[in-house]
């Protein structure tokens, strides 16, 4: 990939760098996530303008140096999200879709279909400020799951390959499991079972909506698949409601 390159992209994080200067992150369909310097973007009069800020989703050219340091020479905005914005909601939102997106894909390896569900995601939370909502947050990440080869298994146990009586989620057994393998398991209720069955199924625009007790316990079996298979630590979405969820009440199940 020496010269230019020129490709759609969405910034991820922008950090200041020295006096004028911003260094990016990018996530790209054809090269993953990449690194990349806008030169005097912080200038009032750059051309690059404000197109360089995160969840711009934009068309750019740039050239490759000696290092991974990528530089920008030319942008086009797909996409400003502007209404995203607006709502400390859909802010917070987009900053975890993006952080999740650069945690679990951090490579240059391509990810269309990554790129493309990061595009879908901004652009919902930028036309519906209800898209906010924790379930959407937890669809997205699950279908993250998915690409990245490490989905749970959700269909039968994990542990016996049994179908019924499965109350439990275990990560490193790698999905839901039964009565008789829950050892290492929490309790996973027929709602939350139900909600990451339907989030995977469903666009991200569809995504069901589930009691925040189950959607509590699904973004537990998502963290953890992350955390055990691909060593990869996501920020919670759900940390308040989390505090007072009863899981703990549920935990003995019988010896
Ligand atoms: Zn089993």
């Amino acid at each position: 990939m020496a010269g230019s390159l020129r490709t759609e992209a969405i910034v991820l994080r922008s950090i200041r760098y020295g006096e004028a200067d911003r260094v990016l992150h990018v996530f790209t369909p054809g090269h993953g996530r990449l690194s990349a310097i806008a030169k005097g973007v912080r200038r009032a009069r750059s051309r690059f303008g404000a197109r360089l800020e995160p969840f711009f989703h934009i068309r750019v050219i740039l050239h490759q140096g000696r290092s991974d340091l990528h530089t920008v020479t030319s942008v086009d905005t797909v996409a400003a999200h502007a209404s995203l914005r607006d709502h400390a909601a859909t802010l917070d939102a987009a900053a975890r879709a993006c952080d999740a997106v650069g945690r679990l894909f951090e490579t240059p390896d391509p990810h269309p279909e990554v790129f493309r569900l990061l595009a879908n995601e901004l652009a919902l939370l930028d036309i519906d400020a209800g898209n906010a909502r924790p379930a959407n947050g937890l669809a997205f990440r699950l279908k993250l799951l998915l690409v990245a080869g490490i989905l749970p298994q959700l269909g039968s146990c994990a542990g016996c390959g049994e179908s019924e009586h499965l109350q439990g989620f275990s990560a490193a057994l790698g999905g839901v499991v039964c009565n008789s393998c829950e050892a290492a398991a929490f309790p996973l209720c027929q709602e939350a079972h139900g909600f990451l069955v339907g989030a995977l199924g469903r666009p991200l625009a569809q995504t069901p909506d589930a009691s925040e007790f189950a959607l509590a316990q699904a973004e537990r079996a998502i963290t953890e698949t992350a955390e055990h298979h691909a060593h990869v630590r996501l920020r919670p979405l759900m940390s308040a409601a989390r505090g007072h969820s009863p899981v703990a009440g549920l935990a003995s199940g019988p010896a």
